[in-house]
């Protein structure tokens, strides 16, 4: 299949974000008796999640301090149940497990969580939370916990299944898929800032429309549309803050500690929940004793059969250098630079042994192998849904976006003309507006 040189529809990026839009764009056109319209092809410089879709852990949640946040996760988790066998999508729920300094946003979590009917159970008190988590595994030991909040929905997805299963989706919808083309420029209509063409490195592409699905490499497409690397932002002071970068870069890490992922089933033999473990107590090394940290951490875990072993991380960290200095390619582990370090490996190690007594003295069955990969995050953390250049849809997720299986199909209903309720508080004009979404206490970029 050679590269055409013109397309209605040129999705960039073939990572969840570009592949969810255009499987639901041509789904949408098909169902208006549009299809001879759905002329949508996907370019990736590498292949099919070559990106951080490829390297997710593949947790999916809905537990989040923002609502728009919260609502849009809700949906998303719809279309993850819509076909779990194809998705691999293991539907065995979420556990947020969390200290007092949490409590009442987790409280409140909950609440709204009832209130737009996403079921789940919260457990409050100290005693009552570790009773709850003994109901699960009798060997749970850790402590601070002041409440736990259950979403009995979500879980996780193995991610390389799920990609090729959406790009196998896209193609037979319509969609065609280009391997190993990368975008190095846009040409803009005369008289207007419209994307004319999309530049490759295999030729030309003359357009109606773009999609940007580039995840890490949204700084340098963003760069290429010749959009603004700073912003203003109206703070919550009312106080007009200018010059504030677009972009910057985390690091996140994650690894797997290989013991048979049956190590962690709970009392009754079934696969437990995901876990995600907030707390202020400290943490020593369970390896030599000494403190690791006093201040609050969090790590989060399952048992997946995929990366055979029981896999997660823990909070990221801020990569200090000037945004345009950083590395993004090699990506993931193949970086020199950007993966999970061996303070990793012991923190994350040691947290498990904190929560269960099953994990003690396990480190040294930490896989040694290089994982972890980068994010590139807006100004605030939350992502940015929005058209730029009047025909350029651009999806930069800030990295919570693995779980965000359904953005594809709001953009390809907004794309198609019809504004998303669900879309609308991730617009770039948020910033100047003041419009910001609220934060939480937790120690993760992302909740
Ligand atoms: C280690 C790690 C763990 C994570 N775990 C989770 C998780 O458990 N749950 C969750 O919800 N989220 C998770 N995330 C976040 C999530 O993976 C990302 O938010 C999401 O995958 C981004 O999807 P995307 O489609 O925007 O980008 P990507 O999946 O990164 O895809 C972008 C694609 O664009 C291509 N590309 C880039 N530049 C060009 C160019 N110039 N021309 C052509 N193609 C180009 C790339 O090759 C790539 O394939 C994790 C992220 C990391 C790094």
């Amino acid at each position: 299949m050679s590269l055409p040189n013109k397309a209605r529809y040129v999705v960039i990026g073939a990572g969840i974000h570009g592949l969810s839009t255009a499987y639901h764009l041509a789904q949408r056109l098909r169902a208006k008796g549009r299809s001879s319209e759905a002329d949508i092809i996907v370019v990736d410089k590498s292949h099919i999640a070559a990106g951080a879709s490829g390297i997710a852990c593949g947790v999916i949640r809905n537990n989040y301090f923002q609502p728009a946040m919260r609502e849009l996760m809700a949906h998303s988790v719809t279309v993850w149940e819509s076909d779990p066998e194809a998705y691999h999508y293991h539907p065995v729920g979420y556990m947020q497990i969390s200290p007092e300094v949490m409590h009442e946003g987790v409280a409140s979590i909950y609440e709204q969580q009832k209130a737009i009917g996403y079921e789940s159970e919260f457990i409050e008190g100290e005693a009552d939370c570790t009773r709850y988590m003994k109901t699960f595994f009798d060997d749970w030991q850790a402590k601070g916990i002041t409440s736990v909040l259950h979403e009995k929905r979500g879980g996780y997805a193995n991610n390389m299944a799920s990609m090729k299963a959406l790009a196998a989706k896209a193609v037979e919808a319509g969609a065609r898929i280009f391997e190993g083309v990368r975008v190095t420029g846009f040409e803009f209509g005369q008289g207007s800032s419209a994307v004319s063409a999309v530049l490759t490195d295999k030729g030309r592409i003359e357009c109606d429309y773009v999609v940007v699905g580039a995840g890490p490499w949204i700084r340098d497409l963003w760069s290429m549309l010749d959009l603004p690397t700073t912003v203003s932002i109206k703070g919550r002071d009312g106080k007009i803050y200018d010059d504030v970068p677009m972009w910057r870069f985390w690091q996140l890490e994650e690894g797997v500690l290989k013991v048979p992922p049956d190590f962690l089933k709970t009392n009754d033999g079934k696969m437990p929940p995901v876990l995600h473990v907030d707390t202020d107590a400290p943490l020593y090394s369970d390896r030599t004793g000494k403190l690791i940290t006093d201040q609050l951490w969090g790590i989060y875990y399952k048992p997946d059969f995929h990366f055979n072993g029981v896999q997660g991380g823990a909070m990221p960290y801020k990569i200090d250098k000037p945004v345009d200095e950083v590395a993004i390619d090699p990506y993931g582990p193949e970086s020199p630079e950007f993966v999970a370090s061996s303070d990793f490996a012991d923190m994350w190690t040691s947290a498990l042994a904190f929560c269960h007594k099953r994990f003690e003295g396990k480190s040294g069955l930490y896989h040694d192998e290089k994982s972890g990969g980068i994010g590139c995050f807006t100004p605030d953390s939350f992502p940015v849904f929005d058209v730029f250049r009047e025909n350029c849809y651009v999806i930069a997720d800030s990295n919570h976006g693995y779980k965000m299986l359904g953005v594809g199909d709001l953009v390809a209903q907004e794309i198609l003309g019809e504004e998303s309720a669900l879309l609308a508080p991730f617009r770039q004009s948020r910033y100047a507006e003041g419009k910001l979404h609220p934060v939480s206490s937790s120690p993760f970029p992302w909740s």
